[in-house]
């Protein structure tokens, strides 16, 4: 029998390569297997992973992702003969990305594994729009949030309290109801909120409105996922940086009246 592998999970960052990091890198260059997701930064695998054999884990139109228990059979199976297994998701493995199920996996097992931490979208895509979480004096918090699935009420109640900032990821399906959720429970409704799509990417764009607003404005412009939403203050610090976001602000402003 060969020799026990291991596990390594790589966070890959959000999808530009430069925000990988040099320990995620070193690992991919000594994988013998890549399991990957689609929001990893994949493309350049053959170069970053020369000696891996590489597998598409992740949702591609047309077919369904491989179901998470199943990714963890193949990640102890491929260790078990040996293997260097490399699991590179996009972001940050433990901000929603089910790294903890993977680690516990491998543990159970008896398969080495170690986590790199990746740069997670929650805070480099709001980044890359020129939206900083904290600021002095407007928000010192965030929270970051699963859209996945609606808010209850006592966790819409608890959020909408809290001030500081929201980052909302996989948000794009159940804007509607978060939005209404917040104002229900006494949100302003001139609350900026932004949706920053596809960040890192030549298609990045950010849509900018407040609480009463961008469920049209999303709906207009088209929004679709992937895409993080920041809700909070900091949203119109983007309007310094970012002159189609500032013109997409005042039209959000017009449009909510006085
Ligand atoms: N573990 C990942 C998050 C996985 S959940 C991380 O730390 O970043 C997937 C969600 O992340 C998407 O639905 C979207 O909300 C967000 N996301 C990831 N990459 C993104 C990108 N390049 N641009 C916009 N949103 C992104």
């Amino acid at each position: 029998m060969n020799a026990m592998g291991e596990v390594t999970l790589v966070g890959g960052g959000p999808g530009d390569l430069d925000l990988m990091t040099v320990g995620g890198m070193k690992a991919l260059r000594a994988a013998d297997v890549v399991l990957y997701d689609r929001l990893a930064p994949h493309e350049q695998l053959g170069e970053l992973a020369p000696d891996a054999i590489l597998i598409d884990v992740g949702k591609r139109p047309g077919h369904h992702a491989v179901e998470q228990r199943e990714i963890e059979r193949m990640l102890v199976e491929h260790a078990r003969t040996g293997s260097r297994v490399v699991r590179l998701k996009g972001g940050d493995s433990y901000v929603l990305g089910r790294g903890g199920e993977e680690v516990a996996a491998a543990r159970a097992a008896g398969v080495p594994v170690r986590v790199i931490p990746g740069v997670t979208s929650a805070t480099s895509v709001p980044a890359a729009a020129g939206i900083p979480l904290t600021h002095r004096g407007m928000s010192h918090l965030f929270t970051v949030v699963s859209g996945h699935a609606p808010l209850t009420d006592d966790e819409l109640l608890h959020l909408a309290g809290l001030g500081g900032t929201i980052v909302v990821l996989m948000g794009v399906g159940t804007l509607p109801s978060l939005v209404a959720g917040l104002a229900r429970h006494g949100m302003a409704a001139t609350t900026p909120v932004a949706a920053v799509e596809r960040g890192f990417t030549d298609g990045q764009r950010t849509t900018v409105s407040d609480l009463h607003g961008i469920v049209t404005a999303a709906g207009v412009a088209g929004v679709t996922s992937p895409a993080v939403i920041v809700i909070g203050e900091v949203v119109r610090l983007a309007a310094d940086g970012d002159d189609a976001a500032a013109r997409q602000l005042a039209r959000a402003q017009e449009f909510a009246g006085p």
